[in-house]
């Protein structure tokens, strides 16, 4: 890889490498190639053209259909440290003419557009003016008839390309990946297939769950509880439903805000504020929300309902995690939700083709609910990629949920809805079931049916979960009326005649901890992020991300030099928000400075990250190319991890028996110094910070752990 590429990379982002695609699609573009490169929401399309745009000489114009981006990115670039600007309708003439002036004296790196500025002659003598260094076409299915979103005048663009002088290489970038549209892209901007880069689907940080039958409400009241101040989305199909749940969690006390198209577009604009500052840690919103939204510290979605189709989902699931952290996705199903989607659909005024396909999608989304198959393998299948491997954490694949044969229960429940003549609802034969004298059911004399309270001793609450769990695993039918009635199907009779068995799935919560200490210095952190981001008037996670939070209070960086390793820590970054963050960091060792002892620093070795193979010792890996003759940051950079987490690996294999070459960390003389200073402890506790501080500057606590592991102190 050109290593100039590499340095900009971690120069201005603070990343050690490239993520997958990013770096073919900048090699292509850096050969002069025009260039596709289809990757995955999150990805990391952006820095594909903004590399490059750094690498060469002169302007990167980067056309975006999304108006309501393009400050957002502007902002994130120049608190980057990199000159840029964008041009809309949303700034005065005058204040265009200006920047295109200075866009065309070479003032800028990148310089962002709307389609529709290409109509404009003066801009294109501007752009004559100017030295490109590509062109970039965000968003670029929106240049083909084909994608879910269509824009004329963004194909217009491509006849008024030939007005330029220049010939600079063009890059389209996109998530959308149907064949179609990748053709259509590359007809138009005569891409060759080989300049073409797509990258998997997959995003191995989102963790899927599929919750059935459950009480909608109970279940989002109890998982907030366990993850307040955390980011999150739940969507829902209808802007009633959208009222709903936002009351229940106003009321609940919960910082929340609402989104939906019947709100004014003032209320809309805020609501949407407020979350992206963090003012407001929950958004409850119908699908109106999250497109050019941006905002990378989301940690959970929730689907309160099944939506429409697959596309849908996994975008707007795939709006969790986009730092790369572990996210969590939820869709909370039960049987009405199907019955609402089609009540949706025929309103709709769908042409009766279009309405067709709609259905096809909307089966493939109800199967998606039933597949007992792992859940991302599903929906990635679905997009046509097929080539996985089951993913190890979604409520599919954990076979850790405590599971419950409910067969009798069942037999007992579908028995009840036969004998009432299969014409009543969940209500009344919960009521039956629990023996209720309730009018309605003393009116059609139920209380003489043998199956009159047989379940009396659960809640007709709890009943009813029962059956709409029934339900929603398909061993029970519903009519599609307004008032949908029960109904026994194939596989009630297979459950009746006892040769099938139903098991209910407990669903039981996983998730990966961070220590205490961390938590509490990611919440000071977090809390430094907020004001820093006040005064600068951008949203928090443009200051850093929570990955590199949550990073800086597990690795506790204590100079410049420590900062700048953690990722997502560039250099003008460090200049403008490090200081500030080293002060907290150390006011927070000082405190805890006696607890921070080496042992408890030890076991935090265990690695956060869950993608290794299950059967090879991570820290082994590590060892291995250490082995080979690697220093410990280029390990950290082709693992993704810390140099402080690999170093944790080798003292790991260390105290497993495995050699290790000691002059990598120190020689025979600095070996002396610090083993003076650790004798002096005696038979004490020994604590690393006041040895640190005895010692000279240029010696780091990775030697000085190194001298304690090898004299096995
Ligand atoms: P997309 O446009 O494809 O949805 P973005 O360009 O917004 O994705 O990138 C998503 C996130 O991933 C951003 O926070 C970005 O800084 C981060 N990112 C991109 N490339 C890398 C990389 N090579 N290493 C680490 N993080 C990266
Ligand atoms: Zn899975």
């Amino acid at each position: 890889m050109n290593q100039v590429a590499l340095d900009q990379l971690n120069y201005y982002f603070g990343y050690a490498s490239f993520r997958p695609g990013q770096e073919a699609a900048i090699s292509h573009i850096l050969n002069h190639h025009h260039t596709l490169a289809v990757m995955p929401t999150g990805g990391g399309k952006s820095l594909c053209y903004q590399i490059p745009s750094l690498v060469q000489d002169g302007t990167a114009l980067v056309i975006s259909p999304l108006i309501s981006l393009m400050k957002d990115q502007v902002d994130a670039l120049t608190t980057l440290g990199i000159p840029a600007t964008y041009i809309n309708s949303s700034i005065s003439t005058m204040e265009q003419e200006q920047r295109l002036e200075s866009m065309s004296n070479g003032d800028y790196k990148l310089v962002y557009v709307a389609p529709e500025r290409f109509e404009s002659p003066y801009f294109i003598n501007k752009m004559n003016e100017t030295h490109l260094s590509l062109i970039a076409f965000d968003e670029a299915h929106c240049i083909s008839q084909w994608g879910h979103d269509f824009r004329p005048s963004y194909r217009s663009v491509v006849s008024n390309l030939n007005k330029l002088k220049q010939r600079p290489p063009l890059m389209a970038l996109t998530a959308t990946a149907t064949q179609h549209v990748i053709d259509d892209i590359q007809n138009l901007l005569t891409i060759e297939p080989q300049h073409t880069v797509i990258t998997g689907f997959s995003r191995e940080n989102l963790h899927f769950n599929l919750i059935k039958g459950m009480n909608k409400n109970d279940f989002l009241l109890n998982y907030l509880a366990k993850h307040t101040h955390e980011s999150g989305i739940i969507y829902t199909p209808t802007r009633k439903l959208t009222e709903q749940v936002f009351e229940l969690l106003n009321n609940s006390g919960y910082k929340v805000g609402r989104y939906h198209a019947g709100m004014s577009e003032d209320e809309r604009k805020e609501a949407q504020a407020a979350f992206i500052s963090d003012d407001a840690d929950i958004m409850v919103a119908t699908n109106a929300f999250g497109m050019g939204i941006d905002k990378s510290n989301v940690r959970f979605v929730i689907h309160y309902s099944m939506p429409m189709n697959i596309e849908s989902y996994y975008q707007e699931a795939g709006r969790a995690g986009r730092d790369g952290e572990v996210s969590e996705c939820y869709l909370l199903f039960s049987a009405q939700d199907i019955q609402l989607q089609k009540f949706l659909l025929e309103q709709s005024t769908l042409g009766e083709d279009v309405k067709n396909e709609e259905y096809k999608k909307l089966q493939d989304m109800i199967s998606y609910c039933y597949t007992h198959q792992c859940l991302p393998s599903y929906i990635l299948n679905y997009f046509g990629d097929t080539e996985h491997e089951p993913c190890g954490h979604c409520s599919n694949c954990r076979d850790d949920a405590d599971r419950q044969d409910i067969t009798k229960e069942a037999q007992m429940i579908l028995s009840c809805v036969k004998r009432m003549g299969e014409r009543f609802g969940v209500s009344l034969t919960s009521k039956v079931l629990k023996g209720s004298k309730s009018q309605k059911v003393l009116d059609f004399n139920f209380q003489h049916l043998s199956t009159y309270g047989l379940l009396q001793h659960y809640t007709e609450k709890e009943i009813t979960n029962l059956i709409n769990y029934l339900l929603a695993d398909g061993y029970l039918s519903t009519t599609a009326s307004q008032f949908p009635v029960l109904q026994l199907n194939q596989a009630s009779i297979d459950v009746l005649k006892g040769s099938k068995q139903v098991w209910i799935k407990q669903f039981k919560e996983k998730r990966l901890e961070i220590n205490k200490d961390d938590q509490e210095l990611f919440e000071r952190l977090r809390e430094l992020r907020k004001t820093i981001a006040r005064e600068k008037g951008v949203p928090p996670y443009q200051v850093f991300s929570d990955a590199t939070l949550k990073e800086m209070s597990r690795t506790l960086p204590k100079n410049q030099v420590s900062m700048l390793q953690v990722k997502g820590v560039g250099q003008t970054k460090f200049e403008q928000f490090g200081e500030d963050f080293l002060v907290k960091i150390n006011e927070f060792i000082e405190e805890k400075g006696d607890d921070l002892s080496l042992l408890e620093e030890i076991p935090k070795s265990i690695p956060q990250k869950t993608r290794e193979k299950p059967n090879e010792p991570t820290h082994m890996t590590s060892y291995q190319l250490f082995i080979e003759g690697n220093t410990l940051k280029e390990i950290a950079s082709t693992r993704d991890l810390t140099t402080s987490t690999i170093e944790k690996h080798l003292f790991k294999a260390f105290g497993e028996g495995h050699e290790l070459d000691w002059s990598y960390f120190f020689n025979s003389e600095i070996e002396q110094l610090i083993l003076q200073e650790v004798k002096a402890y005696n038979d004490q506790p020994i604590r690393l910070k006041p040895i640190k501080e005895r010692l000279p500057d240029e010696i780091s606590y990775t030697t000085i752990k190194a001298v304690l592991v090898k004299h096995d102190y």
